[in-house]
């Protein structure tokens, strides 16, 4: 028997999965393992990623989901049983999937705009972070893959965050000749930086908050980072591009004084892309004489469709981006607590939470 075998035959003997309990308290619980139904597949969890989402959800519980429950959203894996009628998956393959997927019949759905549907959101699967996890079969049919060899499961576990950023940049659009300006040195900030430089565009920037995280950005290969807490940063932005100010603003802080400030620093003519969804109840203000005689274009692409997950796919799989580097901390899934006070220090970007 093989170490990865025997790994296999103690998780499955004994599978643990990290459950939410209420805001701030998660408990790592053994649960018995489901058999897959039809187009179901189990799956033993490699590498679990942390995100943004599960520190807001840890902190404050989440709108569209009822505590206790699984928790982690990001994850790759190998496939321990496939249920009956799945023909792309068998047991022993390295798997990367989305945790959402789309129904295909809804109104979204037939407008090309799968990233609204209720499926969507609604269907979500949770439970990451654990030793095994059964992906329903929307999931299977639509937003997984076999991960290839020489792929990282740390790196294949990105495939839900790169597929929102796949999403955001398909609308704004980067040309080469551009200069882009990232609002935010998170791993969101960053993974879009590695996508726009892989796509070719001349110069991107990041505008951070803290030495780290914009030291972060720099060895990961942002043009330029300039602290948003600096008192040159409007005029520094104002300067790029010729004096013309950046010809794309993405907003990744999700903070309404972020947007606004994306608002105020893109370039007459510019785009801004709002990625960081805000809390509820907050409003944005925009000076219609701006908006208007500046021409401005502004978007806010929301989650992801299949063809997004696709292209995610292809670009992790193609090795074009790095975005492994974006995962700078490991710890095993008993020491969950700790991950989550280094997402509270603002010390790692990402984790990789390894069962
Ligand atoms: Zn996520
Ligand atoms: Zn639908």
């Amino acid at each position: 028997m093989s170490a990865a075998e025997a790994a296999l035959k103690i998780a499955a003997a004994h599978p643990r999965q990290a459950v939410l309990v209420e805001p701030g308290r998660i408990e790592l619980r053994e649960y018995v393992a489901p058999r897959p139904g039809p187009g179901e597949l189990l799956i033993q969890i490699r590498c679990a990623l942390s995100c943004g989402t599960d520190l807001k959800t840890f902190r404050r519980g989440h709108p569209m989901w009822k505590l206790p429950m699984p928790f982690g959203h990001e994850f790759s894996g190998v496939v321990v049983e496939a249920g009956a009628s799945v023909t792309a998956f068998k047991p022993g393959d390295a798997i990367m999937a989305a945790p959402t997927a789309p129904c295909g019949i809804c109104f979204y759905c037939q407008h090309g705009q799968e990233n609204l549907c209720d499926d969507a959101i609604g269907r979500m699967v949770h439970g990451g972070y654990a030793d095994m996890l059964l992906l329903p079969a929307h999931v299977v049919a639509r937003n997984a893959f076999i991960k290839p060899p020489d792929l990282p499961f740390e790196e294949a576990a990105l495939l839900e965050p790169l597929s929102c950023v796949v999403h955001a940049q398909e609308m704004a659009r980067a040309e080469k000749n551009e200069t882009v300006v990232i609002i935010g040195g998170g791993a969101f900030g960053l993974l879009h930086m590695l996508a726009l430089k892989a796509a070719g565009v001349r110069e991107v920037v990041i505008v951070g908050r803290g030495a780290e995280r914009l030291k972060w950005a720099t060895e990961l290969g942002a043009d330029r980072v300039i602290d948003a807490r600096s008192v040159d940063a409007v005029a520094e932005i104002a300067s790029l591009n010729g004096g013309f100010g950046p010809d794309l603003v993405i907003e990744c802080t999700g903070e309404v004084e972020g947007w606004q400030d994306a608002l105020a620093r893109v370039r007459r003519g510019g785009r801004v892309v709002f990625f960081g969804g805000c809390a509820a109840g907050t409003a944005l203000s925009v000076d219609t004489r701006r908006m208007h005689y500046d021409n401005l274009t502004l978007m806010a692409p929301f989650h992801y469709r299949p063809r997004d997950v696709r292209r995610a796919y292809e670009l992790l799989a193609g090795r074009a981006l790095n975005a492994g580097a974006i995962v700078n901390a490991r710890r095993r899934l008993g020491d969950l607590d700790e991950v989550f006070e280094m997402l509270e220090r603002g010390t790692v970007l990402k984790c990789a939470v390894i069962p």
